[in-house]
């Protein structure tokens, strides 16, 4: 088997290929024909020695001081930071996100990893009093132990970032399975953390499929927490499995975010915010805006813009600096789009531009933004999330109606509003269900160091990021003493 095979890495090294392996091909959604990188699959033996090598290395790594956490976590996150352009190009071409936003993914992976640095000193106790005279209380956090972390294929190496670093910043071990079709991310962030100073087996990354690799991981009973984004099917399989051994679940999974224009609404605002939210990452966001929302006395001219804005998009290869929107990540997901736009059509919907294969040179997955009018609220594409550049707008009269449709989903990550009135955004920010409310913002694009996560059908167990990680990534114990 040829050298230039990258494989899984566990307990301190990368495997040797054994040469009977499944090989992985990644390929550049750009351009098929480049090949990204090969990769010898892992299977479920592998998934068990990542498993127990985590494992071993739990009690000393749960007990290591938090100045040797912290500099590890800071060394992983400087050199993230210094590889910002190489990073960023290798997630373009592996993913189809154009440069620019790739480069903004990496700064916010490294920036991830220098936060926890610093987390792991502020990692506190609490003291109470008792009710019984002469008694103390403090309550300690420790590492649960070896952690499963599973992320999708839209950040390739933001979301594996804002996982690992809080759970290595606490103490925990890592088994860390990225998704397939993004594996050339993974294995730099895992090259990376190779030469941090961690221990052996703190960290294991095992490239291989949810079905074999993915499933041998969260049914594992040494894995005691798993933390999981992705599609919400997925997630309820990972949510059954580990409530079954009683292990920890966190999920993020899907969205269907509306995005509220009022008529007082400024109008350049709302159409940057609305082009950014849909249609930017080639709308491949759990937090694109893939509802709008319109009342009836800007809807006529914000619709006429919206659509000649969208009209001038470029789409083109992520690696191009012109270009605005990428390709779609592979074929599968280019033909889910093409069903979902279907259908649109079939339920009545106008289609007023896009929703079509874009022609650009070197045969990727390219689709054409789209803008659904006359939509009704019980279609699909206005209730299913396409995760693709398709955008579904209704019309209202009001904004009572407009929080009604926007209420009006199984899911509940984000919720945005552009309006001038004060009255509506503070009634927006303190009646949406969902777990993010943006006022005079995209739906999409959050901050790293405040707490990210939704309700309902989208997320599920503790919320992500920022100091709120630290609920999910330790467990508590209350201890009492006597004084006298
Ligand atoms: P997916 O559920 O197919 O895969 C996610 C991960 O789970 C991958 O690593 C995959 O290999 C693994 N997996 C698949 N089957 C498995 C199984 N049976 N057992 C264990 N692991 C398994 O999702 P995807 O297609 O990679 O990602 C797209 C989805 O992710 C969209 O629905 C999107 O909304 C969601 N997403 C959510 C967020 C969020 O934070 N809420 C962020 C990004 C993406």
């Amino acid at each position: 088997m040829s050298s230039s095979i990258k494989s899984s890495f566990v307990n301190g090294r990368f495997v040797q290929p054994r040469g009977d392996e499944q090989i992985l091909e990644n390929r550049n959604p750009s351009e098929p024909a480049d090949i990204v990188d090969r990769f010898a699959r892992a299977d479920s033996e592998l998934t068990c020695a990542a498993v127990e090598a985590a494992d071993a290395a739990a009690p000393a790594w749960a007990n290591s001081n938090p100045q040797v956490r912290a500099d590890v976590l800071d060394r992983i996150g400087t050199e993230i930071l210094q590889r910002r352009e190489e990073l960023a190009r290798l997630l373009a071409r592996e993913e189809g996100k154009v440069v620019r936003e790739a480069l903004g993914e990496v700064d916010r992976a490294g920036r991830s990893f220098k936060f926890f640095a610093q987390e792991a000193l502020r990692s506190a106790g609490e003291k109470y009093d008792s009710v019984r005279p002469g008694v103390g209380i403090d309550t300690i956090r420790h590492p649960i132990g070896v952690v499963g972390i599973i992320s999708p294929w839209n950040f390739p190496i933001a979301i594996p970032a804002w996982k690992i670093a809080p759970a290595l910043c606490f103490g925990n071990c890592v088994v860390f399975k990225p998704a397939e079709l993004v594996p050339s991310s993974a294995w730099a962030l895992a090259e990376i953390i190779s030469r941090s100073g961690l221990p052996a087996g703190v960290f294991n990354m095992l490239i291989g499929p949810g079905s074999r690799v993915g499933d041998a991981l969260m049914r594992h009973p040494m894995v005691r927490a798993i933390s999981f984004t992705g599609s919400e099917q997925t997630g309820r399989q990972i949510a059954a499995a580990a409530v079954e051994r009683m292990a920890k679940v966190q999920l993020e999974m899907g969205g269907k975010n509306p995005l509220i224009v009022l008529d007082d609404a400024d109008i350049e605002l709302a159409l940057d915010a609305t082009i950014q939210g849909s249609f930017f990452s080639t709308g491949q966001r759990c937090t694109a805006s893939s509802r709008l929302i319109v009342t009836d006395g800007i809807y006529t001219e914000f619709v006429t813009r919206l659509v000649e804005r969208t009209r001038a998009l470029k789409v083109g290869n992520a690696l191009d600096a012109s270009t605005d929107i990428g390709p779609v990540v592979d074929e599968k997901q280019l033909e889910s789009d093409l069903a979902f736009i279907q259908s649109g059509l079939a339920e009545g919907a106008t289609l007023a531009c896009g929703g079509n294969r874009a022609a650009v040179e070197g045969g990727g997955f390219y689709l054409n933004p789209g803008v659904f009018l006359d939509v009704k609220s019980h279609m699909r594409i206005y209730r299913e999330e396409i995760f693709g550049p398709v955008l579904s707008v209704l019309k209202v009269r009001n904004y009572e109606e407009a929080f009604a449709a926007a209420e009006d989903t199984e899911f509940g990550l984000s919720a945005g509003i552009i309006t001038s009135s004060l009255k509506y955004a503070e009634h927006f920010k303190r009646h949406s269900s969902a777990g993010m409310v943006m006022v005079n913002l995209a739906t999409a694009g959050v901050d790293y160091h405040v707490p990210f996560g939704g309700n309902r059908g989208s997320s599920y167990g503790p919320r992500e990021q920022g100091t709120y990680a630290r609920e999910f990534f330790t467990k508590v114990k209350t201890c009492y003493q006597r004084s006298n």
